[in-house]
This record gives structure tokens, C-alpha cells and sequence, in this order.
């Protein structure tokens, strides 16, 4: 696909039909196949994480990468970009002012991560140069239903080339095991080329995730009958976590990424209790849920 891309309208959130069973977001599809019961923390008891200087970079440096491209092309150096990191933690923790306890009081702290979040933006300038390219989407809401599931979650950008190739693009700044990133940063591509294509009705052309860290790409590019596949892989996400809900029945799997869970202290693989099932969250949510006269994927939650 060629470097230079040009803004084209891409409709990314068609009008949607009443009817959903369930609704799914890569991060949380991704969650109850790492770890059922890190799904139900996170969905149903919906139980709080404590913010990491990490995940705070990785938004700092995401809000950066989209307001870049607010700027004219010519105007997008890298001193520039550098600049919006400031403006965009102090966003960030008017938004959330929890998040300046993350940090001593002297500021010393702050300095040098906010230091390291330029260094990410400047790992950025290695891999891309963004005076060529004219996003056609940042940061978009991309929705479609499928056999009454809804699918949905937000792209960091996305690129379309003057032939009409859409390149979805991610950016990773995060420091976890680089084959458990991959593996499941490749299933949230997946997820959003499955929904481009069936509001587009073209595969998308490339899936490119840039890793900042280590000024790096991947890049992937879909085939129709793969994302088929990966389809009825969701729908059946979807199946298992309607009867885990019906059951009140999510177990833990233990992986590696349990060193960069929450709950260990309440989960059973830790020798923690998990609470009492909230059934009354679970009604909450069914409540929200419109009524979908056939259902194509059972059981209902
Ligand atoms: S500690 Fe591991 S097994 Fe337990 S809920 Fe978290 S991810 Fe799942």
C-alpha cells in the first residue's frame, strides 16, 4: 500500500437495526478469552483498576498522535508533536485527577515520564512520516450488528489510499510479553477489519499496528474467508459468555498476563474469593438491551 494516503469520507457507524442479543468490544472479547473471570471484573462486576503510569502514557500518547494530524501537513515535526505532549496530560488529568497521584509531589517523577512519553512520539517520527500521510478517520467509533451482536470499539486511525485501500492502523506503547501484545493486539485488527468490511463491504487492505517502543511494525493483511472465521470465532465468544452470565459461572485461567492483573487478591487462582455474583448488574444490562424478536446467537444474556 502506498505511503501516501488521502482523506476519504468512510462511513463507520451505519444506521443500526433495533435488534441486539449482545454487544462485544475487542478489548472485551479479548478479555473473557484470556480470562473469563477477568471478564466478569471488569464487565459485570464492572470493579475499578487502579490507573498505571503506563496506561496513562498510552493515552498521552495517543491523544498526541491524533492532534498531530489537526496540524498542516508542513507543520508536523516533530517539535511540534512534542509540544502537545504537555497540553495533553494536563487534559488528561483535569479528565481524571486521580491520575496525579501517580506521581511524587516534587515533580521529578512527572518530568521524566512525561520525558519518556516524547520519547515514544519521537519513536513515532522513526516509523512514519506524518507531513504524507491525511488520515481519512483518528480516533473513529466503528459499530456494525452482526446476526444481531453488535460489534463495536474505536480505531486509532485509519488511512485509505487514492485507490480506495483502507489501512487500519494501531499504535502500541504499552510493555507487556511481546507474544501475548501480538496475539491479542492481532484479534482486536481482526475485530475491526471484520466490522470495516461488513460496513464497507471491502476488506481492508492492511492492518499495521506500530509498537513505539521499540520503533517497530507489524503489518497483516486480511482475506474475506479468514474474517468469516473470525466472525463465527466472535459469535461464539458471544455464546460462551451468555451461558457464563446464565450460569453466574466465570472461571479463572491463569496465564502470564495475571502479572498485570488487578484482581489477583480476589481471584481463586490466588487463593482470593471473588464477591458475590451481582445478578442485579446482570439484569441491568439485560434491561438495556433491546429486544430482538429471533434471535440468531443463544442464549440471550
Ligand atoms: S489473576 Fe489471572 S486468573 Fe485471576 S482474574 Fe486475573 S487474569 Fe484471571
Amino acid at each position: 500500500m502506498a505511503e501516501t494516503v488521502v482523506a476519504t469520507s468512510v462511513p463507520t457507524v451505519p444506521i443500526l437495526p433495533d435488534a441486539v442479543v449482545g454487544s462485544l468490544s475487542p478489548s472485551r472479547a479479548s478479555d473473557f478469552k484470556t480470562c473469563p473471570l477477568l471478564y466478569r471484573f471488569r464487565t459485570i462486576d464492572r470493579l475499578p483498576e487502579a490507573p498505571s503510569r503506563g496506561a496513562a502514557r498510552g493515552t498521552v500518547v495517543h491523544a498526541v498522535l491524533e492532534r498531530l494530524f489537526d496540524l498542516p501537513a508542513a507543520a508536523r515535526t516533530l517539535e511540534a508533536a512534542q509540544q502537545l505532549v504537555d497540553p495533553a496530560w494536563q487534559a488528561l488529568v483535569a479528565e481524571a485527577p486521580e491520575l496525579g497521584g501517580l506521581f511524587a509531589d516534587d515533580g521529578s517523577e512527572l518530568a521524566a515520564w512525561l520525558d519518556s512519553a516524547r520519547d515514544l512520539i519521537e519513536s513515532y517520527f522513526v516509523v512514519e512520516d506524518p507531513s504524507r500521510l491525511e488520515p481519512a478517520a483518528r480516533e473513529e467509533l466503528v459499530e456494525t450488528v452482526v446476526d444481531g451482536l453488535r460489534l463495536r470499539g474505536y480505531v486509532d486511525r485509519l488511512d485509505v489510499s487514492l485507490s480506495g485501500d483502507v489501512r487500519i492502523v494501531d499504535y502500541k506503547t504499552g510493555t507487556i510479553p511481546r507474544e501475548a501484545f501480538e496475539a491479542k493486539a492481532l484479534f482486536q485488527m481482526k475485530f475491526y477489519a471484520l466490522v470495516l468490511w461488513r460496513i464497507r463491504g471491502v476488506v481492508p487492505r492492511q492492518l499495521k499496528l506500530i509498537y513505539l517502543s521499540d520503533r517497530d511494525t507489524l503489518t497483516y493483511a486480511p482475506e474475506a474467508d479468514e474474517l468469516v472465521r473470525f466472525e463465527r470465532t466472535l459469535k461464539a465468544i458471544w455464546v460462551a459468555i451468555a451461558r457464563a452470565t446464565e450460569r453466574a459461572d466465570f472461571r479463572p485461567s491463569p496465564s502470564r498476563l495475571c502479572d498485570w492483573c488487578d484482581h489477583q487478591s480476589r481471584c481463586p487462582a490466588f487463593g482470593g474469593t471473588p464477591p458475590p455474583f451481582p445478578h442485579d448488574a446482570v439484569t441491568r444490562i439485560h434491561r438495556d438491551r433491546r429486544e430482538l424478536p429471533k434471535p440468531a446467537v443463544e442464549p440471550e444474556l
